[in-house]
C-alpha cells in the first residue's frame, strides 16, 4: 500500500510503498477515508532529532472505514465509519480512567506513541488502531471535512472549554491565529460563548477566512496589533486568549492583550513563552499550555459538527499531493485546512 512517511532527519516527506497492515489480537484496520495534515507535523520534522524511529508514517488525523479486526475485538463492525481519537494512552492510569489519554501519565514509560507521531499514522491507504475504544462513530458526518476535527477540532475545544466561564455577555476572546485550528476555535467561541471574537493573523487571506467563520474583527498581527485589540476592547482586554502559533511574537502578544483575571492558552508549539509574575500580566491572568483534548471532548466536538454549528474548511489532496500539502502548509498557503484522501 501507498504511505507518506518521513524517512530521514532534516528531508520532505515522500510517498512509499510499504507492506498493508495486519491487526494483532485486539487491534482494528481502517481503511483510511480521510487523512488532515497538521502544523505539528513541520515542527517535528524541523527538530534536529526525533524521539522516535523512522521512518515514519505520518498523519495524527485520520478517519476511515473498519477494515478487519484483531482477534477479541467486539464493538465495532467491519465497514463502520469512524474518527480516530488520536492521542493514545495507557487506557488505565487515573488521567486515561477519565477519557483523558492526552494527559496519560504512563505513555512515555511505555513507549505508547500517537498515530503519526511515533506509531504509524493515518496518510496510508490503511492505518492500524491499537485499541476500539480509540475510534469514535462519526454517525452520519462526512470523513473528509470533519477528520480535522480529530486535532483542529479537538485541541481548541479543550482549550476553549475550561475558559468558557470567563466568557461572560460583553467580553472578548483572542484568537492570534487564524489556520487549521484558528478557523475552528472562532467557530467553537461563536457556538459556545456570547464574547466578542478578535482574530489576528498575517495575511488579509486569513483574516478573510476568520471573518467568514464569524469573527468580530480581524486583525493583522503587526507591531500595532496590541495597541489595536485594547482599544477594540476599551482598554480592558480580552478575558481569553488563544495563541495558535506559540511563537515568541505571539505569546508577547497574547500576554500583552490579556485583561484582568484573564485566561491565555498557548497552544502553538512555536517555541515562546509568556512571561507570568507579578507586574508581567493583568492582574490574576493565568497562563495554561494544553495539549490535545480527552475522548469525550471528541465526541462533544463531533456532536457539534452535527448540529451544524462548526465547518472545518477543508482542501483535499490524493495521497501522492501529500508532500506538496505539507510544502504548501510550511508556506503559509493553506486556508483551513489540507485533508489527504489516501484511497482516491
Ligand atoms: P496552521 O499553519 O494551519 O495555522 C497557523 C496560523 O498562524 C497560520 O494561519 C499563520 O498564517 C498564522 N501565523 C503565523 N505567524 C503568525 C503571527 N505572528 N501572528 C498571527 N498569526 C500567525 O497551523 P495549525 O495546524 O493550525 O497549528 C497551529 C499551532 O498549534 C502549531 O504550532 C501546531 O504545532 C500547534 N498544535 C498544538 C497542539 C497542542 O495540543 N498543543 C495540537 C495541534 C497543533
Ligand atoms: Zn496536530
Ligand atoms: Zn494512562
Amino acid at each position: 500500500m501507498k504511505a507518506v512517511q518521513y524517512r530521514e532527519v532534516g528531508k520532505a516527506p515522500e510517498v512509499v510503498e510499504v507492506p498493508k497492515p495486519e491487526p494483532g489480537p485486539g487491534q482494528v484496520l481502517l481503511k483510511v477515508t480521510a487523512a488532515g495534515v497538521c502544523h505539528s507535523d513541520i515542527a517535528v520534522m524541523s527538530w534536529p532529532e526525533v524521539p522516535f524511529p523512522l521512518p515514519l508514517t505520518l498523519g495524527h488525523e485520520g478517519a476511515g472505514t473498519v477494515a478487519e479486526l484483531g482477534d477479541g475485538v467486539t464493538g465495532v463492525e467491519i465497514g463502520d465509519s469512524v474518527a480516530v481519537y488520536g492521542p493514545w494512552g495507557c487506557g488505565i492510569c487515573a488521567m486515561c480512567a477519565q477519557g483523558k489519554e492526552n494527559y496519560c501519565l504512563r505513555a512515555g514509560e511505555l513507549g505508547i506513541r500517537p498515530p503519526g507521531l511515533g506509531a504509524p499514522g493515518a496518510i496510508a491507504e490503511y492505518m492500524l488502531v491499537d485499541d476500539p475504544r480509540h475510534l469514535v462513530p462519526l454517525g452520519g458526518l462526512d470523513p473528509v471535512a470533519n477528520v480535522p476535527l480529530t486535532d483542529a477540532g479537538l485541541t481548541p475545544y479543550h482549550a476553549i472549554k475550561s475558559a468558557l466561564p470567563r466568557l461572560l455577555p460583553g467580553g472578548t476572546a483572542v484568537v492570534i491565529g487564524t489556520g487549521g485550528l484558528g478557523h475552528v476555535a472562532i467557530q467553537l467561541l461563536r457556538a459556545l460563548s456570547p464574547a466578542r471574537v478578535i482574530a489576528l493573523d498575517v495575511t488579509e487571506e486569513k483574516l478573510e477566512l476568520a471573518r467568514r467563520v464569524g469573527a468580530h474583527d480581524a486583525v493583522l498581527s503587526d507591531a500595532d496589533a496590541a495597541g489595536k485589540v485594547r482599544e477594540l476592547t476599551g482598554g480592558l482586554g480580552a478575558q481569553a486568549v488563544f495563541d495558535f502559533v506559540g511563537a515568541q511574537p505571539t505569546a508577547d502578544l497574547a500576554a500583552a492583550v490579556a485583561g484582568t483575571e484573564a485566561e491565555v492558552a498557548i497552544v502553538g508549539i512555536g517555541g515562546g513563552a509568556a512571561k507570568v509574575g507579578f507586574g508581567m500580566l493583568a492582574y490574576d491572568a493565568a497562563v495554561r499550555a494544553p495539549y490535545w483534548g480527552s475522548r469525550a471532548e471528541l465526541v462533544e466536538v463531533l456532536d457539534l459538527a452535527r448540529a451544524g454549528a462548526i465547518n472545518v474548511h477543508v482542501e483535499t489532496y490524493g495521497i501522492d499531493d501529500a508532500p506538496l500539502a505539507y510544502e504548501r502548509l510550511h508556506e503559509g498557503k493553506i486556508n483551513g485546512r489540507a485533508v489527504i484522501l489516501p484511497n482516491g
